[in-house]
């Protein structure tokens, strides 16, 4: 662990690194690492005289450098790993590179091109980033967190691994998720990379691909189930609260039959979430919101269909239910509107075993009574849309091609503008294609995806297809709850973010417009979520006290700019 002391110049404000390192050993250190642009005092006064060529760059000609270099990648998979080399080398750089070019690199550094990392993790592997806390160290975690470079760590994001995006299983190769929601917790929050630490528990895997592949770099072990994975988990979390008491721990892409039982065990005991399941729900309710408002309607007046009653699914509908009691529907009536698609067919009564989460949207029998159904034992999304008549279809099956012309066009047929988010991610699992569902509903559809679109041309009107993305929410959310010191995360939080979302929606005021603004506003975007749910939690009584102006200051000073300070030794 490397321990540096900060201040300011009293006359500039800028800041000071009282740095413990020099020489070759300095340029290794992707925090203080500003390679070219070191300028000549701290070359000299730091040891790197000679290290460097000559000429002293500034950082527009080093991003400038490394866009090139970027650009000249001949796959999105050599793109990402030219960017997490660089992440890797010089922080500041690989920040203000994807800061500037953020419509290119977001989905390079993140989805799609993540789900492709992740599978191929062992074989791109190239310099230790995050921490690996195997099954068999269990005994050894508060050592393993210690070994960490951090000292201090304001937000982990953790995985096992097992439910990677809509690709599976992944084992230790998860660890590629993390990795990437960090960096846009930095990228669109402006979390000081520092202060971030990527997890990946390492319980095995049950991919026989990954378990036969010679280099497969995780624990060769099939999953540890059952009481054993729970205690595992436990001491993990005992572990990370002993360390850091006031961290915000994020739970990523674990499967859903430990998603939600994973969440309900710890939501009271620390400040944390489930992206898949709280901030899918809160950007997906924010994009309703916004298309809704777009359309001139009212939630309360829609029709769901949700293809795929898993983790996001649910927790989907469970905020657009709560959204809709909240403009004075009963709950009842709420629940009503919706209808939940399994691989079992619609959630309905008399369906045995149902988890918890799904039994909330089961259909009464009452309600399908007048309904004509080729296969009553099987009721599927091509009969949910012509009897139900949703209009709002949401997909997070990671089924492609589940919306078909058919469906669409049914739906279209009945409803003037359909409400269309096929959301299940990579690309290649995407539910419909937005230029399938613009053309199939001649235009009236709204539209957002899971993974990022180039924009639709159909019959010479232009569509930019908006990226229905957590990433949206996640980063604001994380930037409001460590400015004020929030305690834990509550559903009104997510709420906030949702309504704070929509109101930076492009749609409602022009026509064709995108749901959800451009990528390059994301850094507003998260700021002003951040105060919607910085001033939700001191609501809430989850934070101390404070004025909307302290609140305004709080969140402002958390927000890290990518920018070289000024370096000196120690
Ligand atoms: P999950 O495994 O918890 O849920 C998927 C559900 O789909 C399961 O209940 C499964 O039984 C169901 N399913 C599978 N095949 C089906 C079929 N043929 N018919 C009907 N249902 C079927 O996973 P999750 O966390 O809910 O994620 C699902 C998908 O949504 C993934 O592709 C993920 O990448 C995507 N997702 C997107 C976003 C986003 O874009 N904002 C956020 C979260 C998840």
């Amino acid at each position: 662990m490397i321990d540096f002391k900060i201040t300011r110049d009293p006359q500039t404000g800028e800041e000071i690194w009282a740095v413990p390192l020099r020489g070759p050993l300095l340029l290794n250190h992707p925090l203080f690492n500003k390679g070219t642009a070191f300028p000549e005092q701290e070359r000299r006064e730091l040891g790197l005289l000679g290290l460097l060529p000559p000429h002293v760059d500034t950082l527009e000609i080093q991003v400038e450098r490394a866009y090139e270099a970027f650009r000249s990648k001949p796959t999105d998979l050599e793109r990402h790993i030219y960017l997490r080399a660089l992440q890797d080398e010089n922080e500041v750089l690989f920040y203000r590179l994807i800061q500037d070019y953020i419509e290119e690199t977001m989905p390079v550094v993140y989805t799609p091109t993540v789900g492709e990392a992740c599978q191929l993790f062992s074989h791109i592997y190239r310099h230790p980033r995050g921490l690996f806390v195997a099954y068999p160290e269990r005994e050894h975690i508060d050592e393993l967190l210690a070994n960490t470079p951090q000292r201090h760590v304001d937000v982990i994001v953790v995985t096992d691994g097992e439910r990677i995006l809509g690709l599976g299983d992944q084992g230790a190769g998860g660890m590629g998720i993390p990795i990437g929601k960090l960096a846009l917790y930095t990228l669109c929050g402006g979390i000081h990379p520092a202060r971030t630490l990527p997890v990946l528990l390492d319980v095995g895997t049950d991919n026989p691909d990954l378990l036969n592949d010679p280099l497969y770099m995780g624990w060769r072990h099939p999953r540890v189930r059952g009481a054993e994975y729970d205690a595992f988990v436990e001491r993990f979390v005992q572990a990370v609260m002993r360390r850091y008491p006031n961290l915000l721990l994020q739970w990523e892409d674990f499967a859903q039959a430990h998603a939600g039982p994973l969440l309900e065990r710890y939501r009271d005991r620390l400040c944390t979430f489930n992206d898949d399941i709280q901030g899918t729900a809160a950007v997906a309710t924010g994009t309703v919101l916004a298309a809704v408002e777009a359309v001139g309607t009212r939630l309360r007046d829609q029709v769901v269909a949700v293809f795929g009653a898993g983790s996001a699914g649910c927790g989907i509908a469970e905020q657009l239910c709560a959204a809709m009691v909240g403009e004075g529907l009963s709950e009842t009536e709420a629940r009503s509107r919706f209808f939940l698609i399994d691989r079992t067919g619609l959630l309905r009564e008399g369906f045995s075993g149902l988890p918890p989460f799904q039994r909330a949207f089961v259909q009464p029998s009452s309600a399908l009574a007048s309904w004509r159904l080729d296969r009553p034992d099987h009721i599927g999304l091509a009969d949910v849309v012509s009897h139900a008549k949703p209009t709002i279809l949401i997909g997070v099956s990671g089924v492609a091609g589940a919306f078909t012309e058919t469906i669409v066009k049914t739906m279209a047929d009945l409803t003037p503008r359909p409400i269309i988010l096929p959301l299940s991610n990579p690309t290649s699992r995407c539910e419909a294609l937005p230029a399938q569902i613009l053309a199939w509903t001649e235009g009236r559809a709204l539209v957002a995806t899971g993974s990022p679109f180039a924009d639709v041309v159909w019959s010479g009107r232009r569509f930019p297809v908006s990226q229905c993305n957590n990433s949206y929410v996640f980063p604001g959310l994380g930037l409001g709850i460590l400015a004020v010191g929030a305690r834990r995360v509550t559903q009104g939080m997510f709420m906030a973010a949702a309504r704070a979302l929509a109101d930076t929606s492009p749609a409602p005021t022009l026509p064709d417009a995108p749901l959800l603004p451009p990528l390059t506003a994301s850094r507003s975007v998260s700021h002003c979520i951040a105060l919607a749910v910085a001033k939700e939690a001191i609501a809430a009584g989850v934070a101390a006290p404070a004025s909307d102006t302290e609140v305004e200051r709080l969140v402002h000073e958390r927000m890290w700019t990518p920018a070289y300070a000024r370096l000196t030794g120690c």
